[in-house]
């Protein structure tokens, strides 16, 4: 028995069952460094009644650098943003959440203008909903989830049936960890060979076929940093996904 199992799995190809998407850049398009340059800006100038500019863009560049390199499996990536951000100044988590949600219901929607939404995001996303995929919203993890359901809205993408959202409450670790495609999967119940990771980031989206996942690297808002060694498994448009995935699905 066996026997068979192990001949059967290399006869039958491996089906790809959820697709994950990075958001910005893929689904939604802005200058990456832009984007996140008007971000410190506009919140720090929320913060300005209880912390001076220089130090909330300070702290927000360090908590944004220790999220995105911390290790630990056992700090959530928003208790270790909250905590460097906190890092020589008296306030407590407590003081400061009320600030940033009132920043995220606030001014934060006015960096929609920082982002270009491309109509082929929703298409190909509502496309593969209607193929049966499951689909997962793959951003890297660094943000609360009321931010990147406001980036979602702005994609056009919101109204689709997500599995899972990478959240900063929720993940571990930040692309290009493989430990963050690795908790992804395990949330997911699949193998590596059962997905899809679709970005446009050489490094940060690609690392994910250290796990077996494939790769599709979207060409139309491409970064390309001369830091990765990974080759996708497939390139080309974001709207040319759906005939990929009808090419290569038995
Ligand atoms: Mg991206």
């Amino acid at each position: 028995m066996f026997y068979l199992a192990i001949k059967v799995r290399q006869v039958l190809p491996i089906v790809i069952e959820a697709v994950f998407f990075d958001l910005d850049g893929t689904l939604l398009h802005m200058n990456m460094d832009e984007f996140l340059s008007k971000y410190i800006k506009a919140l720090s100038d929320s913060f300005r009644e209880i912390m001076p500019p220089d130090l909330v863009k300070n702290s927000l560049r360090r908590a944004i650098i220790a999220a995105l390199t911390d290790n630990n499996p056992g700090k959530t990536n928003q208790e270790v943003f909250i905590e460097q951000f906190l890092l020589g100044t008296n306030y407590s988590p407590q003081d400061l959440l009320p600030v940033f949600n009132s920043f995220y219901n606030n001014e934060y929607k006015d960096l929609r203008s920082f982002t270009q939404p491309t109509p082929s995001a929703k298409e190909v996303v509502d496309k593969l909903a209607g193929c049966g995929y499951r689909l997962v919203l793959a951003t890297n993890p660094i943000f609360p989830r009321i931010a990147i359901l406001e980036r979602m809205k702005w994609a056009g993408v919101d109204s689709a049936p997500w599995e899972i959202i990478t959240t900063y409450e929720e993940y571990h670790f930040c692309k290009p960890n493989p430990g963050f495609f690795a908790e992804l999967l395990s949330n997911m119940g699949l193998s590596g060979a059962q997905a899809l990771m679709v970005g446009n980031n050489t490094n940060e989206d690609l690392s994910a076929s250290v796990l077996g996942i494939k790769t599709y690297l979207t060409i139309d808002n491409l970064i390309d940093r001369g830091d990765s060694s990974y080759e996708p498994d497939f390139r080309g448009k974001l709207a040319d996904l759906p005939s990929c995935l009808e090419q290569i699905q038995p």
